[in-house]
């Protein structure tokens, strides 16, 4: 992946693993949207989370008293928030590796088993066994010496026809 494609995603999404993010990519930058879905959907719980906290301590903190007398804010509501934000977080792996494996995209995580990163993880390798790791047109898994996910176009650029029929 472009050195500099990778930083923007270290950038956006790195604060949320507490140990490292890790791409490792010898060709194009053909499934980045895949990598880049994938990490916005494993992230979103905890920005939500966040933004849900903030709103209620907004409301909570403003001349100690709750503006909106309908619906006040109660120091439950506060504490409520924040364990929403812990629990989101806490499901968050704490490393997450992308490599290429057999032509398709292969994501490791260092948690607990997770359901949720797990299935994540499955759709994002799925998406890329139908993208071309080139340039992220529609692909197929082509055989080779080295197995890739290529268009029609790329397959035939690096010598890929022979398993196309
Ligand atoms: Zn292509």
């Amino acid at each position: 992946m472009s050195p500099d494609l990778e930083d923007g995603l270290q950038q956006r999404f790195g604060k949320y693993f507490s140990d490292s993010m890790t791409f490792s990519f010898s060709h194009g930058d053909g499934w980045y949207r895949i990598i880049e879905s994938f990490l916005q959907s494993l992230v979103n719980p905890v920005m939500s989370a966040k933004a849900n906290l903030d709103r209620v301590e907004r409301r909570f903190t403003d001349k100690g008293t709750d503006r909106d007398f309908y619906s006040p804010v109660t120091v439950a509501d506060v504490d409520a928030a924040k364990l929403r934000l812990a629990n989101a977080m806490e499901n968050l792996p704490s490393s997450f590796y992308a490599k290429e494996q057999f032509g398709e995209l292969s994501i490791t995580y260092n948690s607990q088993i997770n359901p949720t990163v797990d299935a994540l993880i499955d759709f994002a390798e799925q998406m890329s066994a139908v993208t071309c790791e080139i340039c992220g047109n529609f692909g197929k898994h082509r055989n080779g010496s080295w197995d890739r996910t290529l268009c029609n176009h790329h397959a035939e650029k690096l010598g890929y026809m022979d398993d196309m029929q």
